[in-house]
């Protein structure tokens, strides 16, 4: 039988996907989550590995015919186990917050309790928030930053770890722009009879790259998204040590997901194999070198950098010193309409609600990818503070966007799509 889109393509849908490959390429894409992925993953998660079923791991499948798949899979394990140093690796999670809830659920039974990074200082949805899972599940306390330096307060830490005893200590965030020791967090968990967790969902590409703590040494289980700084397909892993393996396995599988996506993990193993090359390392330094270029340049146009700067790929900008009125959500609905995405996001002890916030999240990593350096940061300052002081004029806001297009054909993300 003969597939219906062989004679008549789906052209509502094929248009949409051209009009967002041209927002991509057009655009300034700034979002600290995101990133450009090769066209040789985007080949592996477009592949025919999406009809197959694998329940199971390799060697171990419920179903017959997956030796290929297998080699696979165990190709991407051995990839992660290596390109991280890490004793198990479990390569499954179809998102990084199904890896944090996988992980969880393999180290603690429900309603124990957990420290981990406040949301609005930084911390992530799965990280206990009320309407997430992980916080109708679990107890989680929150730590935060300290109120002058913005960076985590480990005093506070230790004091919370000593006075609720938790079962797991999770650290990694969505929006900290700080470096973030894995070492103390270990002693202090340690000193308390904890686990250890780390969330680098963000960092993963940063650390692969070798600019960023590794924490996989210290933690008991590391979770990573594949898609952002290390720039793979969109989906989750888990690292640990051999101890939590069986945990860890059947926490995943069957504990949290049927049939895994295999395609994706093919994608993986590619981006992982990417990510062992010195290029990466360059890469990944460039991303930081960038950040800060990004950062300084926006302090000299008036903004406030939470923390004072950025040790990664992304910053938290305070809007209110550049402009007192003006709020992180108009700040990303202005500067959509001058083709610069980015999003709005909580400063430390914000006074406006998350849906309306004092800052904007920036980060390097698409830029990055573009082969952008840090005379073209000043620029990217330059045309957000331009857009910015000039929101209320529909014309300066469609030169910033034609400025905005032209730098961005001079960095195409894809040359040769
Ligand atoms: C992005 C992120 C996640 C969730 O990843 P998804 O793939 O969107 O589910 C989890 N933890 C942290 C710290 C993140 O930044």
């Amino acid at each position: 039988m003969p597939f219906p889109s062989d004679n008549d393509p789906d052209l509502e849908v094929e248009r949409l996907i051209a009009d967002e490959f041209k927002r991509q390429i057009t655009g300034l894409q700034l979002i600290a989550s995101e990133n450009f992925t090769s066209p040789a993953v985007m080949r592996a998660v477009g592949s025919v590995l999406t009809n197959k079923y694998s329940e199971g791991y390799p060697g171990k499948r419920y179903y017959g015919g997956n030796q290929v798949v297998d080699s696979i899979e165990a190709i991407a394990i051995e990839r992660v186990k290596t390109l991280f140093g890490a004793e198990h690796a479990n390569v499954q999670p179809h998102s990084g917050a199904n890896a944090n809830m996988c992980a969880y659920q393999a180290l603690m039974k429900q309603g124990d309790t957990v420290l981990g990074l406040s949301l609005d200082h930084g911390g992530h949805l799965t990280h206990g928030s009320p309407v997430n899972a992980s916080g109708m599940l679990y107890n989680f306390i929150p730590y935060k930053v300290k109120p002058g330096d913005e960076r985590i307060d480990m005093e506070q830490v230790r004091d919370l770890a000593h006075e609720h005893r938790p079962r797991l200590i999770v650290t990694g965030t969505t929006s900290y722009p700080r470096r973030i020791d894995p070492e103390p967090f270990k002693i202090i968990a340690d000193e308390v009879g904890a686990y250890f967790l780390y969330d680098a969902a963000h960092l993963a590409g940063l650390i692969a790259g070798g600019v960023y703590p590794n924490p996989v040494p210290y933690a008991d289980v590391v979770t990573f998204t594949t898609h952002k700084t290390l720039r793979g397909p969109r989906g989750g892993c888990i690292l640990s040590k051999a101890v939590h393996q069986a945990a860890i396995d059947k926490s995943v599988f069957p504990g949290w997901q049927g049939g895994p996506l295999e395609h994706v993990i093919a994608g993986k193993a590619i981006a992982f194999r990417e990510a062992m090359a010195q290029s990466f390392k360059d890469y990944a330094k460039q991303i930081v070198v960038n950040a800060s270029a990004l950062a300084s340049a926006l302090a000299n146009e008036g903004f406030r950098l939470v923390s004072g700067g950025t040790d990664c790929h992304l910053m938290v900008v305070d809007l209110r010193p550049f402009d007192a009125e003006l709020t992180g959500k108009e700040a990303q609905a202005v500067l959509d309409l001058a083709g610069i995405t980015l999003n709005k996001n909580t400063v430390p002890d914000d006074p406006r609600s998350p849906f309306v916030t004092s800052g904007v999240r920036v980060g390097t990593a698409s830029v990055t990818t573009q082969g952008m350096k840090e005379a073209e940061m000043t620029q990217i300052a330059s045309l957000i503070a331009r857009a910015l002081r000039g929101r209320a004029d529909e014309g300066t806001l469609a030169q910033v966007k034609a400025d905005v297009a032209s730098l961005c054909a001079a960095f195409p993300a894809y040359p040769n799509l």
